[in-house]
């Protein structure tokens, strides 16, 4: 007899082995490495809140340990919210295992997030170091880019100076207003049935006038040209069309298995100053001599690519060519002037010459030299209705006093540039897509930049963790922290008998 469906197991039947929770997770189970790996860390050396709680009053805290490998569990899984996680305790097997039956309410679990944000960026660099020890790390190239992350802030809870004025001069136009009713009804007797409703309306619009106040003088008092009502470090952030009040994240990911191995949370909506400090983050992280970066035009900044290059980091970046409006005008762009750096002179497409002059001045913070060609050169020029602007008799050309770092940047970029630019696609495009699409990660749930970066160290642990998993396997990876927790027990042991007190008779003797 055939049967229609899979067979059903009756919930009252008792079994004659009873089941321990260990054999319901099985041994390749990534839940077994979250477990393994967090129980390799020294909690009190990452500072972790409660590590040694002493305190015999009240309910005793549940142990970080345990928490970490909750949410180290949420985030791998796109459970993050505290209220989630706790149901997650109740009735998600994988789950009970980890925190072996205990329940955390949803308070303990979001205070742990906000109480351990600084331990929580530790365990993220402890992981990058446990991906080198592992030889998966490349230490001489990476990708970096960035992706805006809404925060937990509205749009309309973040005012500009602009914004403030504006809101500011509405509403003393409708205080205006109402004196000037007010003044209207005081002349005619007929009305005075009103009086008190006008002066209750007048006060609600003072007050709010003296909160504005305050917000444009705090706003005009600091360097910043945002003020945020909920969270102080989300910022409204503009780029090709995207809208949003949160955060810039910037990742550097390694080009042997695309983990990231530094990132950091901004509130900068463009990326051109990012460039040197996410890269020399990267090559601090790594220990690398020299490192290479790879990165896309939206990083383009003079300033930064010459750092990089002074701090041995070779990077690769397109630059946005400001010379199109020129080039379209069918006149000779910038890049048609060979600069002779023996003589300090550029050389035009006619074979002439163009002199410094003058002293540097600077412009957008930049110390530049001015290059000018001789007038006589060009009225006699056949070439001249290509090169000069209609109103101009000669043509001119700035250089950045250190533009020789641009050049060399500039020839590295013609000569293998497009296969860096693809190269870097293919490296760092796919992070973002993936923290936001498979781990359900798409907006922060705490708010100001200590906190952020904490949520943030979590889902980037989560990110490498899976892909360690993905590149080697639970069991290797569990062997592999099982021989750590050795190693540091063992150095732990040693460290204990070097640093043992001398007793006092032997003292004595010496
Ligand atoms: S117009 Fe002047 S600068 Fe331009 S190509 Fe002729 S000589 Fe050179």
């Amino acid at each position: 007899m055939t049967r229609r469906y899979q067979r059903k197991h009756s919930r009252e039947q008792l079994g004659l082995f009873p089941e321990a929770l260990d054999e319901r997770i099985s041994d390749d189970n990534p839940v077994r490495a979250i477990d393994a790996y967090v129980d390799t860390l020294d909690l009190t050396s990452l500072h972790f809140t409660n590590v040694s709680s002493s305190s015999n009053r009240g309910q005793p805290p549940f142990d970080p340990a345990s928490l970490l490998k909750l949410y180290l569990y949420g985030y791998m899984n796109g459970v993050r919210s505290s209220r989630k996680l706790e149901k997650e305790c109740q009735r998600n097997l994988e789950v009970i295992w980890l925190m072996e039956k205990q329940q955390p309410g949803y308070k303990s679990i979001a205070n742990f997030r906000k109480d351990n944000a600084d331990a929580l960026v530790r365990v993220n660099r402890d992981f990058l170091l446990l991906c080198r020890s592992l030889n998966l790390v490349s230490q001489d190239l990476v990708a970096i880019d960035g992706s805006f992350f809404q925060g937990n802030a509205s749009l309309k809870s973040i005012r500009t100076h602009k914004g403030l004025q504006s809101q500011l001069r509405k509403l003393e136009e409708r205080i205006r207003q109402y004196h000037e009713s007010l003044d209207a009804e005081d002349q005619d007797e007929s009305q005075h049935s009103t009086d008190g409703e006008l002066p209750d309306k007048l006060k609600r619009l003072l007050d709010e006038k003296a909160k504005l106040d305050q917000a444009l003088k705090t706003l005009e008092s600091s360097d910043e040209r945002q003020l945020s009502d909920t969270d102080p470090d989300a910022r409204k952030l503009f780029k090709n069309g995207q809208k949003m009040a949160g955060y810039n994240v910037q990742v550097a990911v390694e080009a042997d298995r695309q983990l990231i191995v530094a990132s950091d949370v901004t509130n900068d909506a463009n990326d051109q100053q990012q460039l040197h400090a996410i890269a020399a983050q990267a090559k601090n992280a790594l220990e690398a001599d020299q490192l290479t970066v790879l990165a896309d035009a939206g990083y383009f900044e003079q300033s930064n690519i010459k750092q990089c290059q002074d701090d041995n980091i070779l990077p690769y970046v397109p630059e946005p060519n400001k010379q199109r409006a020129i080039k379209d005008a069918g006149r000779y762009g910038r890049e048609d002037f060979i600069y002779d750096s023996e003589a300090d002179r550029y050389r035009c497409p006619a074979g002439k010459f163009l002199s410094k002059t003058g002293q540097s001045h600077r412009k957008n913070n930049k110390l530049r030299d001015k290059y000018v060609s001789k007038k006589a050169d060009c009225d006699q020029c056949p070439l001249r209705q290509h090169c000069l602007a209609s109103k101009s008799r000669t043509r001119q050309i700035y250089r950045w006093v250190h533009e020789d770092s641009l050049d060399d940047h500039r020839q590295r970029m013609e000569a293998e540039g497009a296969v860096r630019m693809r190269q870097r696609a293919a490296l760092v495009e796919h992070v973002f897509g993936t923290l936001k699409t498979r781990m359900g990660w798409t907006h922060f749930l705490v708010r100001g930049f200590r906190k952020v970066r904490g949520e943030w160290s979590l889902a980037v642990v989560g990110y490498n963790l899976t892909r360690v998993l993905n590149i080697l396997g639970t069991s290797v990876f569990l062997k592999f922290c099982e021989h750590l927790k050795e190693l540091i027990l063992y150095l732990l042991f040693w460290i204990g008998r070097c640093y043992r007190p001398i007793p006092n008779d032997q003292h004595a003797s010496y």
